[in-house]
């Protein structure tokens, strides 16, 4: 079963990870974008991780909750309220359990995608974080490192893309032959989802 804590420590380790991936990130962004994904989810997820030092809430909903608050005022860009809302319809859909075993954290992931898809209208193969936490999101049925490899090759996979959402669309056939940002940051947030899992 999962708790709260298991729920902070996740947030922790992405906040961790995008700390040590911000610069590449960024770089990621400068090809395709404004060259701020990097910045913005430091700052939004430095908060996160403030947030939860300061105060564990009880339950894995409510510290998602949190999370995605955090991220949606925090955050200027696209990436805030889209992951602001992947983390805050997650937190809804585990409701005010104190614990959530695997199968309901999932089933409460998948509710967290399909917010993505409601706020950004995108759909897998229009090269965002999407193209990332949906093949995951399927593996994860398969167990956590099965999640983790298929973001990876989510986040891989939108580099023959072109871009049909956010600031990337705007390049047209430009945004091909570069990993997309969001896709490269989901892939860390599975990841350390993933790794916080095998503790
Ligand atoms: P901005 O584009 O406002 O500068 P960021 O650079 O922080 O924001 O985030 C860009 C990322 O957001 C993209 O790489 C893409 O993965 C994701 N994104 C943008 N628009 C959408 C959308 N409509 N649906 C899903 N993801 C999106
Ligand atoms: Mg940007
Ligand atoms: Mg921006």
């Amino acid at each position: 079963m999962r708790d709260a804590e298991f729920i902070r420590r996740w947030m922790l380790a992405m906040a961790e990870a995008v700390e040590s991936e911000a610069k590449h990130l960024t770089d990621l962004d400068s090809a395709i974008g404004d060259a701020d994904h990097g910045a913005n989810l430091q700052r939004g997820f430095t908060a996160v991780a403030e947030a939860l030092r300061a105060e564990l809430p009880a339950t894995p909903g409510a510290v998602l909750v949190l999370a995605g608050r955090q991220l949606i005022s925090k955050v200027g860009g696209a990436s805030g309220p889209l992951y602001g809302s992947l983390l805050r319809a997650t937190g809804k859909a585990l409701g005010d359990a104190a614990e959530a075993d695997d199968a309901q954290l999932r089933e409460a992931l998948q509710a967290g995608v399909d917010a993505v898809v409601k706020l950004g209208g995108a759909q897998p193969g229009d090269k965002t974080m999407l193209d990332t936490l949906v093949p995951a999101l399927a593996a994860l049925a398969d167990g956590y490192p099965a999640a983790r490899a298929a973001a990876e090759k989510g986040a891989k996979d939108t580099i023959p893309l072109q871009a049909r959402k956010g600031r990337a669309s705007y390049l047209g056939e430009r945004s091909i032959g570069h990993e997309d940002p969001g896709a490269a940051s989901s892939a860390l947030l599975i990841t350390a989802l993933a790794e916080v899992a095998a503790d």
